[in-house]
C-alpha cells in the first residue's frame, strides 16, 4: 500500500537531481546501503530515519528502510534513481532499534539488509501498512460481580442482569459482546448497565488465539518471598533508572521466575514495558501460563509458531506499548518497545540464543546492548549461566545475584557417577541403573532416562562385509529410525528406505550400532509397559497437541517412565521424578569443542533440575567410562559455581574464550579446492594487516561435507576484541571485493562463534 507524506505534494522545489540524499537499507545479500534521492514532489524535512520506502532496486521494486537523510553520495547523482514512495507517516522503527540494527551490523559485520530481515516482522518489510490490530474487547464479569451473584436479594429485580451475569461467570476467558447477544434480549445495553455497576468489565486481548485471561479469577496469591529472593529484588529495584546488568544464578526451581514476575510488576507500575527473552515458547507453554496467571494487563508473544498476521500484530502492539510486556524467542531482542523498562534474558545459557545461520547475532548480547543503549537494566538468568557471563560477573561488569537454595528449603538432588567399565550392559544400561529403575518405579514414583540422540540407532551396518549407513551427501551417519523403517540423515534431512539387505553383499546381517531413544523405549517396553512408558524427542512431538499429551499423561502418572533427549531439559517440571539417569555422557566430556565440557555441565544440570520436589528429592545417576574426568568430579561433589571457575581456569590457560574473541570465516562450494583457495586468499589478504590477531586454518571442517558441500575454516583469534573489529572492518570490506571473483563459494563470517564445526 502507498502512503505518501501528505504535506509532499505542495512543497516543490524537490525536482529530481537536487535534495538531499536518501541512505537506505534495502534487503539484499550486499554488505552496504544504497542512496535514492527523495520521491518526486516530497518534502525531504519530513523525512525521518526508521521509515519505510518503497524503491527500484534491479529491476524489481523493493521495500528498504530510511537510514539517515544525507547530504552527498559517493555516485554521480545523475546516476541515482528516485524512490517511489514513502510507506510511513512516523518511522516505523523506534530509533533504539534502529541503532540497535545498525550496531549489530557493524559488529557482526553482516549484509545491513539481512539484519533488518531477521529483526522486523515480513509483513513490514512487504510493505503492509503498519495499522495497530482491532481487536473487539472482551467482557468479563469482576469480582464484585461475583459477589452479587451470590447474592440472591441483590438481582432478584433484575434477571436480564442475573441471566447475563450468571453467563459470563461460566466464561472464564471472557466473551465478546456478539457472543453475547444471544444471551438476553438487549444484552448491549444490558452489559452497559453491569459495566456502570462495575459488576463486568472490558478488556483488550491481544493475540486472537490467547485471549487474556482474567487475572481476578484464576490468579493465586503471589508468595511470600524468601530472603534471598527479597534481597535480588532490593538490588535490581535499586537501579531501575539505569543500565546495570545482572546475573541472577540460582538452581532450578529457587524461585527465579518468581523475581522476574516481581520486577517486571515494578516496571509496570512505572509504566514501563519489560521484554522477555526465552529460548522456547511453543514447547515450554507453563513460563508463559505463569505471565499470564500474573501479569495484569496484555501480553504480546513472539516466537516462531506464529503467522505472519500475528507475528505482525504482537509486534505493533509492543510498539504502540498496548503490550504491558513482551514473551519472546531470539529476534525479539529486536522488538520495539514503546516505553521500555527492563529486558530479562531468562536461561540466559542456551545456545538457541546465538543464531546458527546467516546474520549470526547473539540475542543474549544484544540485549546487553541493548539496555546500556536504552540505560535499563538487563537480568540475565540461569541455574548454568553461560562461561561468558561468569567471567564478566568474576570480573565485576555484572553484578552476580544468587538464590542459593530451592524454594521450600529441599535439597538439591544428589548426583551419583555411575562407572561404567567392564560392566555388562543391557541396552545401553547398567544393572545398578536397572535395579534403581526398578525400585523407584515400584514405589510408585517417577523415572526420567536422558539420552540425547533420537531415533533408533546412529548407524546400520553390515556385519558380512563392513558397509555402513554413510549419507551419501555428508561425512555423517545416516540414523536408524527403525518406526518408519528409514535412514535419516540428522545433518542434512536426507532419508530412504531401509533394505532388509546390505545394499553392498546383499547379506541379511544388518547390525544397528548404539541407542538411541527410540531402541531404549523398545528394548524397556517388555519389562515396563506397565508402568506407561513416554518417549519425548522431536520424532515423538512432531504432531501437533502430541507433546501436550505426553505432559498430561506423566503428570496424571499415567506415564511413569520418561525417555527423552534435550527436550526434556527445558522449562517442564517433572515433581513426581524421583530417579533421572544420564544413559551417555561420554560424548560430551571429550567433544570436539573446547565448549564440549560446560554444555555437558549444563545439561546435566538443566536435566537433574526437572526432577523432584522438596519432599522427595531424588537422585540423579550419570554413567561414565570416564569417573576420574576432572571437571566432571567437580561438577558434582561442588556443584556449578566450583565447575565454572575451574573451567575458566582452564580457558585462561589455553586462551580460550572468554580470554581471547574470536571470528569464524567459514566458506562452502561443492568443489573443495575452491573453498579452500577463497580461505587461502583471504588469509593472505589478512596477514599484512593482522596485527594482534592469531590466524589459525585454513583447515577443512569437523564434518567436512554437509549436504553434498565442502566446508572449511578459518579461524581468527585475538585477545583484545578491539584489535579483532579494528581488523575485520577492513578485510571484509576486502573480501566482499574478492567474492564478485568467485560465485562459487559460499562464505560467511561468524563473530563470537560459539560453535566450531
Ligand atoms: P525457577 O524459575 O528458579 O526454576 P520458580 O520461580 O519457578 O523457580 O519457583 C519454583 C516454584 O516455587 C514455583 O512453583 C513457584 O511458584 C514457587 N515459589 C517461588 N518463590 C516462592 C516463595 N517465595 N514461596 C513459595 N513458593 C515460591
Ligand atoms: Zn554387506
Ligand atoms: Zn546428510
Amino acid at each position: 500500500m502507498k502512503v505518501c507524506v501528505p504535506a509532499c505534494s505542495v512543497v516543490d522545489g524537490c525536482a529530481a537531481g537536487s535534495g538531499p540524499i536518501l541512505r537506505i537499507a534495502v534487503p539484499s545479500p550486499l554488505y552496504k546501503t544504497f542512496d535514492y534521492l527523495p520521491p518526486l514532489g516530497c518534502d525531504p524535512t519530513l523525512l525521518q530515519p526508521g521509515m519505510r520506502v518503497r524503491v527500484p532496486f534491479g529491476r524489481q521494486n523493493r521495500v528498504g528502510f530510511l537510514i539517515e537523510v544525507g547530504g552527498e553520495s559517493e555516485i554521480n547523482p545523475a546516476a541515482l534513481r528516485q524512490a517511489l514512495a514513502i510507506l510511513d507517516y512516523d518511522p516505523i522503527l523506534p530509533v533504539d532499534v534502529l541503532a540497535l540494527i545498525q550496531w549489530a551490523q557493524r559488529y557482526y559485520h553482516h549484509p545491513l539488509g539481512e539484519v533488518f530481515a531477521t529483526a522486523l516482522p515480513v509483513l513490514l518489510r512487504q510493505g503492509e501498512p503498519a495499522l495497530l490490530p482491532t481487536l473487539s474487547p472482551l467482557w468479563r464479569i469482576t469480582s464484585a460481580g461475583q459477589s452479587a451473584l451470590t447474592d440472591t436479594a441483590t438481582l432478584r429485580r433484575a434477571p436480564t442482569q442475573r441471566l447475563l451475569l450468571d453467563h459470563l461467570a461460566s466464561c472464564s476467558g471472557g466473551a465478546e459482546s456478539e457472543d453475547l447477544r444471544p444471551v438476553v434480549r438487549n444484552s448491549a445495553a444490558t452489559l452497559r448497565a453491569l459495566r456502570d455497576k462495575g459488576w463486568v468489565e472490558a478488556v483488550t486481548p491481544v493475540d486472537p488465539a490467547h485471549p487474556v485471561v482474567s487475572s481476578a479469577l484464576v490468579s493465586l496469591p503471589p508468595p511470600v518471598l524468601n530472603p534471598a529472593q527479597a534481597e535480588v529484588i532490593t538490588t535490581v529495584s535499586a537501579a531501575l533508572d539505569r543500565f546495570q546488568v545482572f546475573l541472577l544464578e540460582g538452581v532450578t526451581g529457587s524461585g527465579k521466575t518468581e523475581v522476574y514476575l516481581r520486577l517486571i510488576e515494578a516496571v509496570l507500575a512505572r509504566g514501563r514495558q519489560a521484554l522477555v527473552l526465552t529460548p522456547e515458547i511453543g514447547l515450554t507453554p507453563q513460563l508463559l501460563a505463569r505471565f499470564r496467571e500474573r501479569l495484569p494487563g496484555p501480553l504480546a508473544v513472539l516466537h516462531s509458531g506464529l503467522n505472519d498476521r500475528e507475528r505482525l500484530n504482537a509486534w505493533l502492539l509492543a510498539r504502540a506499548g498496548t503490550a504491558k510486556v513482551v514473551l519472546g524467542t531470539r529476534s525479539a531482542v529486536f522488538a520495539p518497545l514503546r516505553a521500555p523498562g527492563i529486558l530479562i534474558v531468562d536461561e540466559e545459557h542456551d545456545a538457541s540464543f546465538k543464531q546458527q545461520q546467516g546474520f549470526r547475532y547473539h540475542a543474549r548480547d544484544l540485549a546487553v546492548i541493548r539496555g546500556h543503549q536504552l540505560g535499563i537494566p538487563v537480568v540475565l538468568g540461569s541455574a548454568t549461566p553461560a562461561l561468558e557471563s561468569v567471567q564478566n560477573a568474576h570480573s565485576d561488569r555484572y553484578q552476580l545475584l544468587r538464590l542459593p537454595d530451592r524454594v521450600g528449603g529441599g535439597a538439591e538432588p544428589p548426583i551419583l557417577i555411575l562407572d561404567v567399565r567392564r560392566q555388562p550392559m543391557t541396552e545401553g544400561l547398567s544393572q545398578p541403573l536397572l535395579e534403581r529403575m526398578r525400585s523407584h518405579l515400584a514405589r510408585d514414583e517417577q523415572v526420567l532416562l536422558f539420552l540425547n540422540r533420537r531415533g533408533f540407532a546412529p548407524v546400520l551396518f553390515c556385519h558380512e562385509c563392513g558397509w555402513m549407513s554413510q549419507c551419501p551427501h555428508c561425512d555423517a551417519r545416516m540414523t536408524l529410525h527403525l518406526r518408519q523403517r528409514r535412514l535419516v540423515c540428522h545433518h542434512c534431512g536426507d532419508s530412504r528406505p531401509v533394505d532388509r539387505t546390505c545394499p553392498i553383499c546383499g547379506s541379511v546381517d544388518l547390525r544397528a550400532v548404539g541407542h538411541g531413544t527410540e531402541r531404549l523405549e523398545t528394548a524397556l517396553h517388555q519389562e515396563f509397559s506397565s508402568v506407561g512408558i513416554a518417549r519425548i524427542d522431536r520424532d515423538s512431538t512432531r504432531r501437533r497437541g502430541s507433546l501436550e499429551t505426553l505432559l498430561a499423561d506423566i503428570h496424571h502418572g499415567d506415564r511413569r517412565l520418561l525417555i527423552g533427549t534435550q527436550i526434556l531439559a527445558k522449562g517442564h517440571h517433572f515433581p513426581k521424578v524421583t530417579l533421572v539417569g544420564i544413559v551417555d555422557v561420554d560424548q560430551g566430556l571429550y567433544g570436539v569443542d573446547f565448549r564440549s565440557s560446560e554444555r555437558m555441565a549444563q545439561l546435566i544440570l538443566q536435566v537433574a533440575g526437572r526432577a523432584g520436589r522438596a519432599e522427595k528429592p531424588g537422585i540423579v545417576v550419570i554413567q561414565t567410562h570416564h569417573p576420574d574426568h576432572p571437571l566432571l568430579r567437580i561438577l558434582v561433589s561442588e556443584g556449578y559455581p566450583a565447575f565454572a571457575t575451574a573451567a575458566l581456569a582452564e580457558r585462561r590457560a589455553a586462551l580460550f574464550p572468554p580470554f581471547a574473541h574470536q571470528a569464524l570465516l567459514r566458506a562452502e562450494a561443492v568443489d573443495p579446492e575452491r573453498a579452500m583457495g577463497f580461505l587461502h586468499t583471504a588469509r593472505r589478504l589478512a596477514e599484512p594487516m593482522a596485527e594482534g590477531l592469531e590466524l589459525l586454518g585454513p583447515a577443512p571442517a569437523p564434518m567436512e561435507r554437509r549436504a553434498g558441500r565442502y566446508r572449511a575454516h578459518l579461524l581468527l583469534q585475538a585477545a583484545r576484541r578491539q584489535d579483532l573489529h579494528r581488523f575485520l572492518n577492513r578485510w571484509i570490506a576486502q573480501l566482499w571485493a574478492q567474492q564478485v571473483t568467485d560465485r562459487t563459494v559460499r562464505w560467511s563470517l561468524d563473530v563470537d562463534p560459539i560453535e566450531l564445526y
